[in-house]
């Protein structure tokens, strides 16, 4: 049997990680010994849903392409958060930044991927380390969390760069409930992609949804000591603000090929082979290669050179060539459908102009016709022709003489039509790079449902643009086989049973661990999206019986604090009620001061947060804050914000501190399906937002109480309902326990009180929990009490440590600041 070669890759994103995939799939697993280096600790995601991540319609766990299990299961050496510092290419060495990690090769594949622009501003990072506290950039999963983290509250953000990732960066930080100012330095949005009409029709659209732009505009200094507090422009002006996010566009990364002495230009120079001018055992995918003089900046360019590098490596096809990639997107922009491919502007008189504009509906659609062919396209506000344009782009086909028939579906049996009209290799997904002939082969090989459908091709699993066309492709191929998906009814994907069953399926076994769940629910397969769902959920059943297998849960919930995105962490101590004492607020002080903390802060939930806190640090901040933990990491009751009703406020009619308290003090750290805050106020002016927590208590006349469940003030705001008026603190501690246990028995895992009391119905709700229609009350309230005497401070770890290497840094700071400050410095493409 032959020596399998060695195969490295540097760079663990959606390139690196797809050119193995296409190896495997080519058989190339009998051939290659494949190990990767990525330094972020994480598998491979879809970095293009980080938008979604941000916006709060996608999970971060939801959109691991590969997750860490998957290497495993494929035999793949992973160097997880392991960034490459050095190639010998004489010895055929990688080298790690610990400097002890290395790993020879026969063949390399560089697959660094890009980092954010930054211009050249003052003020842009402390004295001390890193940037400036609110300054971010928007490339990666902890870029994503530390920017949802401090947007918090409602911040007044600006986001540099009025391109693509910009105003994504821009509608996320809208669902976080900012003010958002977009600053761009020309004169209209999107100059790559879009044309003046299309740029201006863009911004009435998007200064429609709330965001303020503002063109011309070049960013000389951000303002403000130890954080943001403006910005600086040319022209003299200021913008006051909290947090900044730059999206100025990417630079490749390529300084480590530099060093290797391969030939760089822009980006690493490849060949129609993919491999390094210099080195026929060294190649380059992604956004760091440059091949034909062209570095590109969208996915679709790199499944096409995986694909000719895995064809080539694994010898299926020795001879396959890259000849460059005809680039066009079909997106949404803050969810405004956006099409776009080609020129966007006539070469010269001979170009043909056709263009239909309606500026109201934030409609405009251009075309330019060369030798009547379809030489570029814009389509802004309805992209429903945009799959045949696509096609005519593509494929070169002539066009028909009455060009209107390209611009509109003439009749809706037309348009219904067009996708399943389409040839076989036409593509359809451009976010994962999947054609027609896949999904049709997908649907008659027995996928039955649209998700089992998207799951085995991961088409339309990117952006969601083309979702409604692999539907019509599916529908058509699968006919009247389609059945219903029942994973859709699972409360995690991994194990195939609705909540009700699951619960039931874990008493009768009595399986106190999420392994032995896998083992016995699972046929022993571990999906590790499915792991934090389950502990949390075992949690529930078993109190503090159940076995705590910390590989289940995330890293915040290991070390109980909030990681940011420099690594260090945040930490929040319980203050009942909002309602602190000089005593208290000295000794925070003091922590503050002894431990350097970056800022303190007011959290929205009228907490204090000790930001900027090193891991090793953590168990000596908790003991001599001599205060229990404020649950602002995790999945769990966070906190009940009060108003000062009765003792001081002259309308207050009821004693909302004291029932604040009183109710923090009894539900504190419980474990949620999600997060769950709490509001009581003093009077129906409402001064603590009540009515849009999660679990409220609003004091009314007569000393009576309601109490209100299902409210939301994020990016989806949502009135509270009542569940029942009631006479006493008591009643309504009782009553929202009963509530309390009831999510957590029927929530599905990440499901918000909100989305739960609108599925179910609060009729349905207040027959259960009021009425015990099902005679089940009694058992709730007994469960919630066993949670309540279960519960333990888990910042007593403080004194015992978990496991020994429990607040020890696995990534060293060094290493995370070097990885930070590797952003290049050089011109545009992505997020232009
Ligand atoms: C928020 C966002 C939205 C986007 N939306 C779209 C979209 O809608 N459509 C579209 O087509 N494209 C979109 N893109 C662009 C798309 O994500 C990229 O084109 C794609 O991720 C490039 O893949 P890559 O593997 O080359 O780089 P990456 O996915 O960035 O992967 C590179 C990886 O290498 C790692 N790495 C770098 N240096 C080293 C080293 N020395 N050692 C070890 N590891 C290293 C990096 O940490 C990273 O994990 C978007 C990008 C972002 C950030
Ligand atoms: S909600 Fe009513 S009682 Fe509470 S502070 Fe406001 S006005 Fe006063």
């Amino acid at each position: 049997m032959t020596r399998k070669q060695k195969l490295v890759v540097i760079g663990n994103g959606m390139a690196g990680a797809r050119l193995v995939e296409d190896i495997i799939t080519r058989g190339g697993a009998d051939q290659f010994e494949f190990v990767m280096f990525g330094d972020e600790p994480y598998g491979n995601y879809n970095r293009i849903l980080l938008s979604g991540v941000l916006s709060g319609t996608h999970q971060a766990q939801d959109i691991f392409i590969n997750p860490l299990a998957w290497y495993e299961t494929n035999n793949v050496k992973l160097h997880a958060g392991a960034r490459v510092t050095s190639i010998d290419r004489v010895n055929k060495i990688v080298i790690a930044a610990d400097g002890v990690t290395t790993e020879t090769y026969d063949k390399l594949v560089i697959a660094t991927g890009s980092s954010a622009f930054l211009p050249p501003m003052e003020g842009l990072r402390t004295t001390t380390d890193g940037f400036k506290a609110g300054v971010f950039v928007f490339r990666t999963l902890d870029d994503c969390e530390a920017i949802t983290q401090y947007a918090e509250g409602g911040k007044r953000a600006a986001v540099i760069g009025g391109g693509l990732l910009g105003l994504e960066a821009a509608r996320g930080l809208l669902n976080l409930g900012a003010e958002v100012h977009v600053i761009h330095l020309m004169p209209h949005l999107m100059e790559v992609q879009l044309d003046a009409i299309a740029g201006a029709t863009l911004r009435r659209s998007m200064e429609a949804l709330g965001v303020q732009v503002h063109l011309n505009k070049a960013t000389t200094a951000i303002l403000g000591d130890e954080h943001v507090t403006g910005l600086q422009f040319k022209d003299g002006t200021t913008l006051d603000c909290e947090m900044v996010v730059i999206s100025a566009g990417i630079r490749p990364n390529v300084q480590l090929a530099r060093d290797a002495g391969l030939t760089v230009e822009r980006g690493i120079v490849v060949n129609d082979g993919i491999t390094c001018v210099d080195d026929p055992d060294v190649f380059a995918v992604g956004e760091c290669a440059q091949h034909n003089g062209m570095v590109y900046g969208l996915v679709a360019p790199l499944w096409e050179q995986t694909a000719v590098l895995a064809d080539r490596l694994t010898g299926r096809k020795p001879q396959a060539e890259y000849k460059g990639s005809k680039v066009s997107t079909k997106l949404k922009v803050m969810g405004v459908d956006l099409a776009v491919m080609g020129e966007k502007q006539p070469r010269d008189e001979h170009d043909e102009e056709v263009v239909y504009t309606e500026p109201l509906r934030g409609i405009y659609k251009k075309l330019i016709v060369r030798n009547g062919k379809l030489a570029g396209a814009i389509l802004l506000g309805d992209t429903a022709m945009a799959p045949a344009l696509l096609q005519a782009f593509d494929r070169g086909v002539l066009l028909p003489e009455n060009r209107a028939e390209l611009l509109f579906p003439l009749t809706d049996q037309v348009a219904a039509k067009s996708a399943a009209e389409l040839p076989d290799e036409a593509q359809i997904c451009n976010c994962n790079g999947i054609a027609k002939g896949a999904i049709v082969k997908a649907a008659k090989g027995g996928c039955r449902s649209l998700k089992a459908l998207c799951d085995a091709t991961r088409a339309g699993t990117g952006c969601g643009a083309c979702k409604s066309q692999v539907q019509e492709i599916f529908e058509a191929a699968a006919g009247d086989t389609i059945v219903e998906d029942p994973s859709i009814h699972y409360y995690v994907p991994g194990v195939p049973l609705p909540k009700p069953e699951l619960i039931a399926a874990i008493k009768e076994q009595e399986l106190k661990s999420v392994s032995a769940v896998f083992r016995v629910l699972a046929v022993g397969k571990e999906d590790p999206a499915s792991k934090a769902g389950l502990a949390s959920l075992l949690k529930t059943i078993w109190h503090d019986g159940y076995e705590d297998e910390r590989d289940a849960r995330f890293i915040n919930d290991r070390v109980h604090a909030n990681i940011q995105k420099d690594r260090t962490f945040s930490v929040v101590p319980r203050i009942y009620g909002g309602v602190t004492t000089a005593a208290e607020l000295k000794r925070i002080a003091e922590v503050a001061e002894r431990y350097n903390v970056r800022m303190v802060k007011f959290t929205g939930g009228q907490r204090l947060d000790l930001l900027g806190i090193s891991k090793e640090d953590l168990p000596n901040v908790w003991r001599d804050l001599g205060m229990p933990s404020g649950h602002a990491y995790t999945k769990a009751f966070r906190t009940c914000k009060t108003c000062v009703g009765t003792e001081f406020c002259r309308f207050g009619v009821g004693d909302a501190v004291a029932l604040g308290i009183a109710i923090e003090k009894k539900y504190q750290g419980i474990e949620f399906p999600h997060k769950v805050k709490l509001a009581t106020t003093g009077c129906p002016r409402n001064c603590s937002e009540a009515t849009t927590k999660d679990i409220g208590a609003v004091a009314i006349e007569g000393g009576k109480w309601e109490v209100v469940i299902g409210g939301a003030a994020g990016s989806k705001v949502r009135k509270a309902d009542l569940l029942i008026t009631v006479d006493t603190h008591e009643e309504v501690l009782h009553y929202m326990g009963r509530f309390m246990q009831y999510y957590r028995e029927h929530a599905k895992y990440l499901e918000r009180t909100y989305d739960m009391v609108e599925r179910m119905g609060i009729e349905k709700l207040r027959r259960v929990l009021v009425d015990d229609e099902e005679g089940i009350c009694a058992r709730l309230d007994a469960e919630i009490e066993a949670a309540v005497a279960a519960y333990v401070d888990p910042w007593q770890e403080a004194a015992q440590p978990h496991h020994p290497s429990q607040f020890v840094n696995i990534l060293p700071k060094a290493e995370a600041d070097a990885m930070l400050s590797q952003i290049s410095k050089q011109p545009a493409n992505y997020g232009d």
